[in-house]
């Protein structure tokens, strides 16, 4: 069994990275902000109560993240273990995390501001399958169409530069403690995200000591 997290800020790649990690290993991967994307997408209660906060880039309260992640973990699908990115991503969702779940290692994915901003606002986003594209790096054949489904290409609601600049703020002054955290516990390892995503994948697998797929 194989519990990770992983951290970084907006657009370091725990999409990407945790996807590659949890197929390689047969993990779950849970991604805190594609369920909240789910339900706003989907106009459930939920989604009406989260719609706001997350275009504004702040964060969702505690209580309603808690029970979101209790809930899919509950769900006891994760017979391999699982990767959580997103979460937790304060102090106090790191203690009820740790209450409850021992986990094997925390991979942090480092990026510099300026890189974080390229980045993030050459984002796209599928709204049919929730294909993740960057303009940068991975454009889609056709301009705003979604090379696996075909669907509308967006731009997510919390990618524009104000969105991005509250949520920098957010991640510095509350998702960093939590690192710290996880660093006294010597969970952490340190993934430069700027290389290309299968670079980024080997070093976090060299780095956790995982070598077989
Ligand atoms: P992400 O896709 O991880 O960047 O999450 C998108 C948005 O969902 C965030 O900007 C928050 O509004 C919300 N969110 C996701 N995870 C959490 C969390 N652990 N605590 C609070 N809000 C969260």
């Amino acid at each position: 069994m194989r519990k990770y997290v992983v951290m970084g800020v907006q657009g370091s790649g725990k999409g990407t990275q945790s996807g590659l990690l949890s197929k390689a290993f047969d993990l779950v991967h849970i991604s805190v902000g594609d369920i909240f994307r789910w339900h706003v997408q989907h106009h459930t209660k939920l989604g009406a109560q989260v719609r706001r906060i997350m275009a504004a880039g702040e964060l969702v309260g505690d209580d309603l993240v808690e029970a979101v992640v209790g809930d899919r973990l509950r769900m006891h699908d994760w017979n391999y273990g699982f990767v959580i990115d997103g979460f937790p991503r304060n102090g106090r969702q790191a203690e009820f995390f740790l209450e409850s779940y021992d986990i094997d290692g925390v991979i942090h994915l480092d990026l510099p501001d300026e890189e974080v901003r390229r980045r993030v606002l050459n984002r796209r986003l599928c709204t049919r399958c929730g294909m993740d594209y960057n303009l940068i790096a991975d454009r889609p054949e056709v301009e705003g169409r979604c090379d696996v489904c075909g669907g509308d290409l967006v731009t997510r609601a919390d990618d524009t530069p104000e969105a991005l600049a509250a949520r920098l703020r957010e991640y510095r002054s509350k998702t960093r403690p939590v690192l710290d955290i996880f660093r006294r516990k010597e969970y952490v390892v340190n993934v430069d995200a700027r290389p290309d995503p299968d670079t980024v994948q080997r070093e976090i697998r060299k780095q956790l000591g995982l070598t077989s797929g």
